[in-house]
């Protein structure tokens, strides 16, 4: 019916087989889970939550969305999870308004240093809803607790607010808690970024921790694209549902909710302890290789790392962004600590191996992909011959519909 759209998938589909993917946020789902959001749950509008829903016929969608409740629990450790948000950012959303009232403070990361757009930034709701203030990282680029901590008795939020888009190290959650008790305030995570490595274990975890943990489904936690909120708090679960449905959500995507629940599932499995481990020892091969030919990196403790190619090869973020696509390597510009450049431009890009070793990428593999970068950003290797290598490599690796 529509070859227009049809077209443009199977061109979409050549195109994440083709490349190696870096952008530290993406991942590829599972068929199983892919299978799911695109299944006939998406006819049925069910409002309202497992047993309490506005429409009849509701019986079959309560079953799946409380699988998917009892499994995210399971999963992390929880007492209550909420499996509706649409997106993190409406995750992040509910969380805020189940935390504190409108005009509440929030302390968060400046966003500069790696923190999320709804961590109070002037383009989005946060910003306009509440009062945010910030906190640094150090001139190494690593969480200050001492400077959250001074940050907290002199400013009194609300809310100190940890989890990071851009963040190479773990972070200490016990000690950040430990910090918003002594100010008197309540604790929030975003673990959007590293839900799946908190997940498998090779992060700590802020669930039991901080007082709500939000999350995204879609990045190292392999699930479709969605948001995800916990907590062990019966008051604020409360809270947090009624601030996703009525107050800024209509109907659930059930259908996303059954893939989130398959997800959940696969998270379960030894199979993606393995996983998770390895995306980290890739980021570290990677990041590692590249120092080692003299490049400027953040090194990592998680699933990505930040590259100064400023200093590296001489150009801002954006043009290495470009440079590499030219060569089929998506990756982001992306800020580094103290950057004297524009977001616009950066002095960075931001590297991650969740996706890559999702398909299949070694050890190996992420070694010659440093070398890869190094010598096409340096000039030292050619268009074709750069772009050779990525083929061979991704053709090597299991094709995205196949995994
Ligand atoms: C990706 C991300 C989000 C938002 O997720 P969306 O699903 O794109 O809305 C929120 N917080 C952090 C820290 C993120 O990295």
């Amino acid at each position: 019916m529509d070859k227009e759209i049809e077209k443009l998938i199977s061109k979409e589909t050549d195109r994440q087989n083709r490349g190696i993917e870096l952008i530290a946020s993406e991942n590829y789902a599972s068929k199983e889970v892919r299978d799911a959001c695109g299944s006939i749950l998406t006819n049925k509008y069910a409002e309202g939550y497992p047993g309490r829903r506005y429409y009849g016929g509701c019986e079959v969608v309560d079953e799946i969305e409380s699988i998917a409740i009892a499994r995210a629990n399971e999963l992390f450790g929880s007492k209550f999870a909420n499996v509706q948000p649409h997106s993190g950012s409406q995750a992040n959303a509910a969380a805020y308004r189940a935390l504190m009232p409108e005009g509440g403070k929030v302390l968060s990361l400046v966003l500069n240093d790696g923190g999320h757009l709804t961590h109070g930034s002037p383009v989005s709701f946060s910003s306009h809803l509440y009062t945010f203030v910030h906190y640094h990282l150090d001139t190494n680029g690593r969480l200050d607790y001492e400077n959250i901590r001074r940050a907290a008795l002199e400013e009194k939020p609300n809310l100190i607010l940890a989890g990071y888009s851009a963040y190479p190290y773990e972070i200490d959650f016990k000690k950040i808690k430990e910090i918003a008790d002594e100010a008197g305030c309540l604790f929030m995570v975003d673990m959007a970024h590293i839900a799946g490595l908190v997940a498998a274990g090779v992060h700590n975890s802020p669930v039991g921790v901080a007082d709500v943990v939000t999350s995204t489904t879609h990045k190292t936690l392999r699930g479709p694209r969605g948001g995800l909120i916990l907590t062990n708090n019966e008051e604020l679960a409360k809270k947090i549902n009624s601030a996703i449905f009525p107050y800024y959500q209509g109907g659930p995507l059930e259908h996303v909710i059954a893939g989130k629940a398959i997800c959940f599932k696969e998270a379960l499995s030894d199979d993606f302890k393995e996983y998770a481990l390895k995306v980290k020892e890739n980021t570290k091969a990677c990041a590692d290789e590249l120092e080692k030919l003299g490049v400027k990196s953040s090194g990592t403790e998680n699933h990505l790392f930040l590259m100064n190619v400023l200093d590296s090869f001489g150009i801002n973020g954006k043009e290495a962004q470009a440079k590499l696509e030219e060569i089929d390597i998506t990756t982001n510009k992306n800020m580094i600590p103290g950057d004297t450049l524009p977001p616009s431009k950066t002095s960075g890009i931001r590297i991650g191996f969740a996706a890559s070793t999702t398909r299949g990428c070694s050890k190996d593999n992420a070694i010659e992909i440093a070398h890869i970068i190094y010598d096409y950003l340096k000039g030292n290797s050619s268009k074709e011959e750069s772009l050779a290598k990525v083929h061979s490599l991704t053709s090597s690796w299991k094709k995205i519909e196949e995994i």
